[in-house]
């Protein structure tokens, strides 16, 4: 084919694109109608002779003319889509924290796709977009229990990049706080030694590994996140050791508290430990910042006795100077959504702002800053608060879900995944072949274990031998789908619940199923 001929042949097909959408978007609609229907009987991961198939269905390199669109939508709804694992679709699927995606957040996710606008900067006049975004944020506040006239928040995409801006405002705050000019604007070394600091350290207790990158990409050093856990239960933070290097001089500190800790879901402080560490840090001129990426739901909770543990301890997150938080786990929404909520905006223009004189450099229009109406109390544009400037309209399926399901539909869906957490754990504890993890010691009670108990399970089998085959024969089964890893130098099982779908009597009776099987299987097994 001359070149002449291909690029005729590629101009018609742009304008066959165009007729052909409307079709072919019925075609994929049905497809992902019927994916929704079987979402719950949908085996958790694909079979290995289907994802064979789909590798062997992926071109081996660009081809030179495409395939079209209506081959190209065959071949995504017959190959790739059926080797994709139901993580979010599935109820049962405990792996990592993924969350799953509310029916309102998925139809508004659909709209955000179509509409593809981009959010980097506030021109009211020309769309509704931020607004949206803000009442998103407000309502999420509202319904996390942060007073919206004291934080300002904004979304992001993930906990990982929420602990980022979390520790780069701490950064910021610690050396400001000691007579140091902006670490981001003249740099962290210059900023140092203005301020007498030997180093800016991060204290915490089983931190997730996203504050090491932020260590990192802060320029702070990883080597300088100290683990800061209570020798018998290393998720907890240890206040007094906390105080100890708060007062070394040469010292600036970042303490950030895992609310919860991300192998054991347990909230590494208490309630009044949180109060007295605020304390410390204002006397010591230290940041707070608080990783809640699936613990400030807790917050959702309803004030009953049975959430009380968790609650009393949640309601004190305004404490913090930052707070992490995820969309894509407990709020229920597409990947990827996160949000971060500030006590001090002004940090964030020191971090984030570009210097006005640069402004002329940049092609970009005038009028494309003259018109920014600030939020109250907030940053003026999207692009000041953050490291992107692009930006995917996510707010939107978060402000559906939310306008959707509301208060109470939120702590319907919190309290269902928090009730089969807590079943499983419970049958854990009860089987004689499974041992529930962490140990808690000082506590031998059943009742008060499972009060600390939110959406994580971490449990291994008594026996080494099963215990060493455990992932592989629960996930086997097709039916849940567990984590493995390493507690305490062993294996372990770790189970999250963070699927709005949870159905609490159904799907715990197939995890005890799969439970108990896998146990009187290996039981058989060992009597041959
Ligand atoms: C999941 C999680 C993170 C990281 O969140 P991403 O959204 O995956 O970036 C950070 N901290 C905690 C406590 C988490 O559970």
């Amino acid at each position: 084919m001359s070149r002449l001929n291909s690029q005729a042949k590629w101009i018609m097909n742009n304008k066959q694109d165009t007729e052909s959408l409307p079709q072919l978007t019925s075609t994929l609609t049905e497809s992902l109608v019927s994916l929704l229907q079987n979402a719950r009987s949908r085996d958790i991961l694909p079979a290995k002779s289907t994802l064979i198939h789909a590798v062997q269905s992926l071109p081996a390199q660009l081809p030179s003319h495409g395939l079209g669109l209506s081959h190209t939508t065959q071949h995504l709804v017959q190959d790739i889509a059926p080797a994709v694992s139901s993580s979010s679709l599935s109820s049962r699927y405990f792996g990592f924290v993924t969350g799953g995606t509310t029916p309102a957040a998925r139809l508004a996710d659909y709209l955000v796709t179509t509409l593809d606008e981009c959010l980097a900067v506030r021109i009211p006049s020309d769309t509704i977009a931020t607004d949206v975004e803000n009442r998103a944020l407000a309502m999420l506040a509202e319904l996390l229990k942060l007073d919206n006239s004291s934080w300002t928040g904004f979304f992001t995409p993930g906990s990982s990049t929420s602990n980022l801006y979390g520790i780069a405002c701490g950064r910021e705050h610690v050396l400001r706080a000691r007579g140091a000019p902006s670490p981001s604007a003249e740099g962290l070394q210059t900023a140092c030694e203005a301020a007498g600091v030997r180093r800016v350290q991060i204290l915490c207790s089983m931190g997730h590994p996203s504050i090491m990158k932020a260590a990192s990409l802060a320029g702070l050093g990883r080597g300088t996140v100290k683990q800061m856990g209570l020798a018998d239960r290393p998720w907890h933070l240890d206040v007094a050791r906390v105080q100890k290097e708060l007062e070394s001089p040469g010292f600036a500190s970042i303490v950030s508290v895992s609310l919860g800790e991300v192998n054991t879901g347990k909230f590494g402080i208490s309630a009044e430990e949180l109060r007295q560490l605020r304390k410390l840090c204002d006397r010591h001129q230290a940041w707070l910042h608080i990783d809640a990426a699936f613990g400030i739901f807790a917050n959702v909770l309803p004030g009953t006795p049975e959430f009380k543990y968790l609650k009393d301890i949640a309601k004190y997150i305004h404490l913090g100077d930052s707070i992490t938080g995820d969309g894509h786990k407990l709020l229920n929404v597409p990947f990827d959504c996160g949000f971060f909520y500030l006590r001090d905006p002004s940090r964030l223009k020191d971090i984030f702002s570009i210097p006005k004189t640069n402004f002329s450099e940049f092609a970009i229009p005038p009028v494309y800053f003259s018109r920014p109406v600030p939020a109250p109390g907030g940053p003026a544009n999207p692009t000041d608060v953050g490291i992107q400037n692009a930006r995917r309209f996510r707010a939107l399926p978060a402000y559906a879900s939310l306008v959707a399901y509301g208060q109470a539909g939120y702590e319907d869906m919190i309290v269902r995944q928090t009730r089969l957490a807590r079943g499983i754990a419970a049958f854990v504890l009860d089987h004689p072949a499974y041992e529930l993890l962490p140990h808690m010691p000082g506590v031998d009670d059943k009742s008060p274990v499972l009060e600390t108990v939110f959406i994580l399970i971490l449990f291994r089998a008594v026996d080494p031998a099963l215990n060493e085959n455990l992932l592989v024969r629960i996930n086997e089964t097709g039916k849940m789908y567990a984590q493995g890893v390493v507690w305490e130098g062993q294996k372990a099982i770790r189970c999250a619940v963070a699927n709005w779908a949870v159905d609490v009597q159904e799907d715990l009776a197939i995890v005890t199923e799969v439970l108990r099987g896998v146990t009187e299987q290996w039981a058989g097994r060992s009597r041959l």
